[in-house]
């Protein structure tokens, strides 16, 4: 092993180091899906909002069915019919009200007594059972109360979340700001449509970073390319920073060879760059350029977005409150022996079978091809010490499945 290969942490710890905490932003809630919240929200009605009926069945006085069993039925009066949606009413004592899931339980009452255990009369209705003060009542306040904490700053919306704010009124809520990403393909092979025999090939990196960036938590503001070429790369970015970006993230042109863009231009300004003990996604950068951090990643579409899922991720979901930074790992058994090489964390494309608790590697080991990463859906995470894993042996994988 190279002793100038820097570890995967250190790099994870420097790329981190460069994105503050966002700030908070308000936002409707129909807009708010899988956003973090960034101020708790307080309840300021109760839930449910009025006493209400658990069951379809008999708005009752527990008292006036306390003598009721099999044999002997307590009979009562059907005074009225309580829909749900129907305004709160008034018991009066030795009558029933028919009543419906959900409708308001009207004042006097203090039991539902269900349908099952009743003849189901409209007129009149013969109980054949007691039931307890509060029986099927669910009390207004009994989920929420106002005043109390209803989602917790640092939450992820989800439906869940979303039900809630609904049914308590909440029309805007404040959720941390989304980084703004300018994503910076470099190449003079990159073509829009290439012509055969041109040697030119389609950018695919910055379909594929602005998309991790989206589902990261991120907003890909911009997308653009540029050529192997050192001024022409520093004017576009000069003229592209100036409108406000949290992080701006390049691919190619951080390797050994000639035309290496990004490290020319960068190198000199404020941009370190090393060589991570990682594979695929060995040449990294890091830093500043104008005020803006910056981060290089490698130009192979799988070392880009491997390198991406290691070091960006994490860092944008941290600035963003995230409370699940990291991919969920899944311990799985290899369904074929792998090796790896010494000293180097080894990130390997796989597909997981979560019902089996197997994980099949998927593609060649080395930087390999964008095709046979799309048909992966998981990242096999090899130690750097570990240059042989037999069929079976239990290995992490990252979930890329889940967010
Ligand atoms: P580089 O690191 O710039 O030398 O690029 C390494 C390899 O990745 C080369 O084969 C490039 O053609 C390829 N590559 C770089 N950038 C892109 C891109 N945006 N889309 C597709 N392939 C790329
Ligand atoms: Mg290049």
């Amino acid at each position: 092993m190279s002793t100038s290969l820097v570890p995967v942490e250190d790099h994870q710890a420097r790329v981190a180091a460069l994105l503050r905490p966002t700030a908070a932003e308000a936002t409707a809630p129909d807009d708010a899906l899988g956003r973090v919240l960034a101020e708790a929200v307080a309840a300021t009605e109760p839930l449910p909002s009025f006493d209400n009926s658990a069951m379809d069945g008999y708005a009752v006085r527990s008292v006036d069915v306390a003598g009721a069993s099999e044999d002997r039925p307590v009979r009562l009066p059907v005074a009225a019919d309580v829909p749900a949606g129907a305004p709160v009413g008034r018991l009066e004592a030795g009558t029933a009200h028919r009543i419906m899931t959900g409708a308001a339980v009207p004042v006097g009452a203090d039991a539902v007594v269900e349908v099952e255990v009743t003849d189901g009369g409209t007129e009149t209705v013969a109980i054949r059972a007691p039931r307890r003060p509060g029986s099927f009542v669910r009390p207004a306040g009994s989920d929420v109360t106002p005043g109390s904490e209803a989602i917790a700053a640092g939450t992820v919306l989800g439906p869940a979340q979303l039900g809630l704010l609904a049914a308590l009124g909440v029309r805007e809520v404040a959720v941390r700001a989304r980084p703004r990403v300018l994503v910076c393909s470099t190449g003079s092979e990159l073509a829009e449509d290439p012509e055969p025999g041109s040697g030119r090939i389609r950018d695919a990196n910055g379909a594929m970073l602005a998309a991790a960036v989206a589902q990261g938590g991120g907003s890909p503001v911009r997308q653009l390319w540029v050529a192997d070429d050192v001024p022409t790369f520093l004017e576009t970015l000069d003229a592209e920073l100036a409108s406000g970006v949290d992080l701006l993230l390049t691919s190619g042109g951080v390797s050994a060879g000639a035309y290496e863009v990004v490290k020319e231009a960068l190198a000199p300004r404020g941009v370190e760059f090393l060589k991570v003990a990682m594979q695929p996604g060995m040449p990294q950068g890091a830093g500043t350029y104008a005020g803006v951090p910056v981060v290089c990643l490698p130009g192979n579409p799988v070392s880009s977005l491997v390198s991406f899922e290691m070091f960006v991720r994490p860092a944008l979901r941290a600035a963003l409150g995230h409370p699940r930074p990291h991919r969920p790992v899944v311990r799985a058994a290899l369904t074929e022996t792998i090796t790896s090489p010494p000293g180097k964390r080894q990130l390997r494309r796989g597909r997981l079978d979560l019902a089996a608790g197997t994980v099949a590697p998927w593609g060649p080991a080395g930087s390999g091809f964008l095709g046979s990463f799309a048909g992966a859906d998981c990242l096999i995470d090899v130690p750097p010490a570990t240059t042989d894993l037999h069929a079976g042996t239990v290995v992490d994988a990252w979930d890329l499945g889940v967010d």
